[in-house]
C-alpha cells in the first residue's frame, strides 16, 4: 500500500502528524511496570481521601472562610507523615521514585475530593519541577535532601514557585510577552551573588514553603534574555511574607505575597542565569522559553488532572443526587434526560483524562521525564539497592560536569519539534481538563437545583475551587494561544502572534 520509505518521507514533510500518535509510540518504548506502579499510587490516594481528605474538606473550607489567615499546617503535616512530598522524588536522589506521570492520577483522585488539598500537595512538585528544569543537579540534590529530611523530622520542607508579579501574570509565562510587559522583580549581579528587589504575588503554598524557586530578571528592559532563577530559603535576610489573598475558591491553599528588599542570594543558590547558559546551543531568550516549557509541560498536565478531578467530583455529587431524589414519582436517575446529562458529564471527564495522559506520554518521550522513563534507566534505578546509590551516585551529583552533561542532554538535544509537541499537548491538557471541570460543575448545579447550592452537598465548593484552575498555570486563553503557537503556527512562520510584527 505504502512503503516504509514513503512513510518516512511523508512524516519528514508533515511532522505535525506526529502529535496525534504520542501514546502509540510510547507504549512500546516506555516501561510496562509503570502501570502497576500507577495503580499502587491510585490505591494510596483513595485511602488518603477516605481517611484524611473527604472528612476534612468542608471543615477546612469553612475554617478559611472564617479565618483567612489560618495556615493549614495540620493538613500539610499529615500529608508529610503519609510520605506524599517525597513519593515522586527520584530514587537517584534518595526519594521513593514513583514514575512522574502517576502524579497526575494521584492529583485527579485528591482533586475529586478537594482541590485545595490537591494543590497543597501538587504545588510542591511544581516547585520541584522548576528546580529540575534548570538541570542544576547540585541544587536539585539539596532540594531533595531537605524534603527527605523534612519527612523524617516531621517538619515539612515544601517548595514553591515564585513567578507571578503584581503587574505581570500572563506576561512572565511567555518570553515573547515578557519584554513588552512590565516585570519588576530585579536581580542585580554583585560579587558572590545577586541582590533581589521586588514582589511576587499569588504564590501557592508561599507561607508554608521552606524553599522558593524565584524567577527574577537582571535587566528589566530585556527580561527574556536576562532571567535569573534562584533558590531562596525562608528566613533569608531581606525576604519576607506579605498578605495572603482572600479568594473565591481553593481557600485551604494559601496564595501568598513574597517580598524581597535588598535580599542577597549567594552564587551557590543560583539555579540558572545568563552566565550558566552561555555554553548552550540556543540563545538565552530561547533557552529561557525552553525552561518555561520544561516545567509547564509537566505542571499543566497536572492542572489538567486537577480539572478532571473537579469534573469527577461534580459528576459524583450529581449521580448521588440523581440516585437519591425523585421527580414525578420516579427516581431521577430513571429519567432519560438525566441519563443523557450524566453521560455527557462522564464524557467530559474521560476526554480530559485522555488529554493529560497524552501530554504525559509526550513529556516522557521528549521532555523532562525522558531520562527516567527510558526502559534501561527505569529498571536500573528500581533495582539498584539504596546503599549502592548512596555510595556511588549521590556523591557524583555535586560535580559541575554532571550538571553540564545533563544540560547538554536536555537543552541541546531537544529538537524544536519535541518542544512544540510537549508544550502544545500540555496546554491542550490544561484547558481541556479545567474546562471539563467547570462544565461538569454547571451541569451538576443545574441537575441539583437548590440542593446543589448547599455547602454540605459539596457541589458549590467544587465549582468555586474549579474556577481558579482556568486561571493558574497560564489562563486558558494563554494556553489556547500556546497550542496555536506550538501545533498550528509552528509550520507557518509568517503567522503573527503575541503582537509580533
Ligand atoms: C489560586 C491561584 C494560585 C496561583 N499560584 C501561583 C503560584 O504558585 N506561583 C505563581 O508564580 N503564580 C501563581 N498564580 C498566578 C497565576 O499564574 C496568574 O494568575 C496567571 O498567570 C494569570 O495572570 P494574571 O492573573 O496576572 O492575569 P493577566 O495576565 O492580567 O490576564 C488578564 C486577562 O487577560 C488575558 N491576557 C493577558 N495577556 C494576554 C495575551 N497576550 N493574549 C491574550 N490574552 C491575554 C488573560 O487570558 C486574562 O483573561 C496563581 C493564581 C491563582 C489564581
Amino acid at each position: 500500500m505504502i512503503s516504509k520509505r514513503e512513510i518516512k518521507a511523508f512524516l519528514a514533510k508533515h511532522p505535525a502528524f506526529d502529535d496525534i500518535s504520542v501514546s502509540q509510540q510510547a507504549v512500546s518504548k516506555q516501561p510496562s511496570a509503570m502501570l502497576a506502579e500507577t495503580r499502587k499510587v491510585v490505591a494510596y490516594a483513595r485511602k488518603f481521601n477516605e481517611e484524611v481528605v473527604r472528612p476534612y474538606a468542608l471543615t477546612l473550607d469553612m475554617t478559611m472562610q472564617e479565618n483567612p489567615a489560618h495556615l493549614p499546617w495540620e493538613f500539610v503535616k499529615k500529608a508529610n507523615d503519609w510520605g506524599l512530598y517525597t513519593l515522586w522524588i527520584p530514587k537517584l536522589f534518595g526519594g521513593k521514585g514513583f514514575n512522574f506521570p502517576s502524579i497526575c492520577a494521584f492529583l485527579e483522585e485528591i482533586g475529586s475530593e478537594c482541590l485545595a488539598m490537591a494543590n497543597l500537595i501538587g504545588v510542591h512538585y511544581l516547585g520541584f519541577a522548576v528546580g529540575c528544569s534548570s538541570w542544576n543537579v547540585r541544587l536539585i540534590k539539596q532540594l531533595c535532601a531537605d524534603t527527605l529530611q523534612g519527612e523524617q523530622s516531621g517538619e515539612p520542607a515544601l517548595i514553591s514557585l515564585a513567578l507571578t508579579e503584581p503587574g505581570a501574570g500572563t506576561d512572565v509565562e511567555e518570553t515573547e510577552l515578557m519584554d513588552k510587559g512590565s516585570v519588576s522583580c530585579h536581580a542585580k549581579k554583585v560579587d558572590g551573588g545577586y541582590i533581589v528587589n521586588g514582589t511576587k504575588v499569588f504564590i501557592s503554598n508561599g507561607h508554608l514553603s521552606r524553599w522558593h524557586m524565584l524567577i527574577a530578571y537582571a535587566d528589566l528592559g530585556k527580561p527574556s534574555s536576562s532571567t535569573v532563577m534562584l533558590a531562596v530559603e525562608t528566613g533569608t535576610k531581606g525576604f519576607s511574607f506579605g498578605r495572603m489573598e482572600k479568594k473565591m475558591g481553593q481557600k485551604g491553599c494559601p496564595a501568598s505575597e513574597l517580598m524581597f528588599d535588598n535580599c542577597f542570594i549567594p552564587d551557590e543558590n543560583v539555579l540558572f542565569d545568563a552566565e550558566q547558559g552561555k555554553k548552550l546551543k540556543r540563545g538565552l531568550s530561547e533557552t529561557n522559553m525552553q525552561i518555561i516549557d520544561f516545567y509547564f509541560a509537566a505542571s499543566r498536565a497536572g492542572v489538567g488532572a486537577f480539572g478532571v478531578g473537579a469534573a469527577r467530583g461534580a459528576y459524583r455529587e450529581a449521580l448521588n443526587y440523581a440516585m437519591t431524589s425523585e421527580l414525578n414519582g420516579r427516581p431521577l436517575i430513571d429519567h432519560e434526560w438525566v441519563q443523557c446529562l450524566l453521560a455527557e458529564m462522564y464524557k467530559n471527564m474521560a476526554l480530559g483524562r485522555f488529554a493529560y495522559l497524552e501530554a504525559n506520554y509526550a513529556t516522557g518521550m521528549h521532555g523532562m521525564y525522558k531520562l527516567l522513563q527510558q526502559k534501561q534507566m527505569y529498571y536500573l534505578t528500581k533495582l539498584t539497592p539504596k546503599f549502592v546509590i548512596d555510595k556511588t551516585i549521590l556523591p557524583l551529583l555535586d560535580k559541575p560536569w554532571v550538571t553540564a552533561l545533563m544540560r547538554k542532554a536536555y537543552f541541546d538535544m531537544q529538537s524544536e519539534r519535541e518542544i512544540d509537541i510537549t508544550s502544545g499537548l500540555a496546554s491542550l491538557a490544561k484547558f481541556s481538563g479545567t474546562d471539563a471541570g467547570i462544565r461538569n460543575c454547571h451541569l451538576a448545579l443545574e441537575l441539583m437545583g437548590q440542593s446543589g447550592l448547599r455547602h454540605d452537598r459539596r457541589a458549590e465548593k467544587i465549582m468555586r475551587d474549579a474556577k481558579l484552575l482556568q486561571i493558574y498555570e497560564g489562563t486558558n486563553q494563554l494556553n489556547r494561544l500556546n497550542l496555536f503557537k506550538c501545533l498550528i503556527a509552528s509550520g507557518t512562520p509568517d503567522v503573527k502572534m503575541f503582537g509580533r510584527q
